[in-house]
């Protein structure tokens, strides 16, 4: 009937009516069909009783409304879900659920591997295959929610952050189409603050998100200065830290978000010293900043060290003396190598192209 290539799990909703339209139906089957794979979970036309029957065939057809296949599931001891999925290719993702009192967090992907390169980062060390698509994204959320059910009458993901494999604002048309699909009260109705974008630093794309999707942005800084940045966070050469809280700081003024969140994982005699401390609070104090403090997740082949308790609690302190608002993260699933950083899936590298010609293919048109 139509274009083989668009997959409608994940479409926004005026594409969705766009389609219905292109194909001779009326706007509205964009909303009785959200309602089915969203609300529902139903992906089967044919249970879409309020759908004709010519139309139901019709979807039917025009596969695939289908979710990605599980390869593999972990629980951890602390209740962290890891789901390891088919992604196509022989490639594999991974896609993390982490239950906390009041709140159950998604971690999804939004590339097979990452072509960013940060050095403490086992996605990193894997290279890059692919972008996924907005299905492929939406895909994760809806299965992590027929996986774990309604076991309360409500949906135990109250928030998503696209804090697992890969850079977000590197996929950033199927990113942003994700979120407008998570923030559609026809959809996963979430509000914009509990839709969470983690990069590290793609000062273009971070202005575009402003225009597009309002949502709640994570920065992972990791170090003070630019010479260390430049060495952990490889982007860093192209967009400064200087660039980058400019841009955060317009990014917080043109969406009426309240603060970004700082990642900064600790590395053992890298970047957690005092001084270290103290250069960064001199970046982020009295800015509508927060700062997320990480411990390091160690995974196989790295040479970096987890730093000393002792190390991070200084480091916290400091902050908290420059009234910065700073936060431990608790290492969650790291039994099942489900923690910021160890997400490794399975990716054939197929790019290690320079980061300026390759973020050209990935800007936002
Ligand atoms: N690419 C995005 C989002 C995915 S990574 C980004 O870099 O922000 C999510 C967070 O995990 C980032 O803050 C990242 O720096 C952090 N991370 C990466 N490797 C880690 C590791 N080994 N231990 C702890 N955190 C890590
Ligand atoms: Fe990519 Fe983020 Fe890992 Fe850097 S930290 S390599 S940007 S996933």
């Amino acid at each position: 009937m139509t274009d083989p290539d668009v997959n409608l799990l994940g479409l926004p909703r005026r594409d969705l009516e766009a389609f219905f339209v292109g194909v001779g139906e009326k706007p509205y089957r964009a909303r009785q069909l959200m309602k089915w794979l969203y609300g529902r979970g139903v992906l089967d036309p044919a249970q879409m009783t309020d759908l004709g029957a010519d139309l139901r065939r019709e979807l039917a057809a025009r596969a695939p409304l289908r979710l990605p296949e599980i390869l593999a599931a972990q629980e951890s001891a602390d209740g962290t879900v890891k789901w390891r999925l088919e992604a196509g290719g022989g490639q594999a993702i991974e896609t993390v659920f982490i239950p906390e009192p009041g709140r159950g967090t998604l971690c999804v992907s939004s590339q097979v591997g990452c072509a960013m390169d940060c050095s403490f980062c086992a996605t990193g060390r894997q290279g890059f295959n692919r972008n996924l698509a907005a299905a492929d994204i939406i895909g994760q959320v809806a299965l992590a929610r027929r996986e774990l059910g309604d076991p309360e009458g409500r949906s135990p993901v109250t928030n998503v952050v696209f804090m697992g494999m890969g850079e977000p604002l590197a996929n950033f048309r199927a990113v942003v189409q994700a979120c407008e699909v998570l923030v559609d009260d026809l959809a996963y109705k979430l509000s914009r603050r509990r839709v969470t974008i983690s990069t590290s630093g793609l000062v273009p794309q971070i202005r575009n998100l402003a225009e597009v999707a309002r949502v709640a942005l994570a920065v992972s800084l990791h170090a003070p200065d630019d010479d260390l940045r430049s060495e952990l966070v490889p982007i860093n050469r192209r967009h400064p830290i200087a660039e980058l809280l400019e841009a955060c700081w317009d990014y917080v003024e043109a969406t009426n978000t309240r603060e970004i969140t700082f990642e900064y994982v600790l590395l053992d005699g890298v970047n957690d010293s005092p001084a270290q401390a103290r250069r960064l609070a001199g970046l982020l104090a009295r800015r509508p900043a927060k700062v997320n403090l990480i411990p390091f997740n160690p995974f196989p082949g790295t040479s970096y060290r987890r730093s000393a308790p002792e190390a991070v609690e200084e480091f916290r302190r400091i902050l908290a003396g420059a009234d910065i608002v700073t936060v431990t993260r608790r290492t969650r699933g790291d039994d099942i190598a489900a923690a910021c950083g160890q997400l490794a899936g399975r990716v054939d590298n197929r790019v290690r192209v320079p980061l300026g010609s390759r973020q050209q293919e990935t800007t936002w048109s």
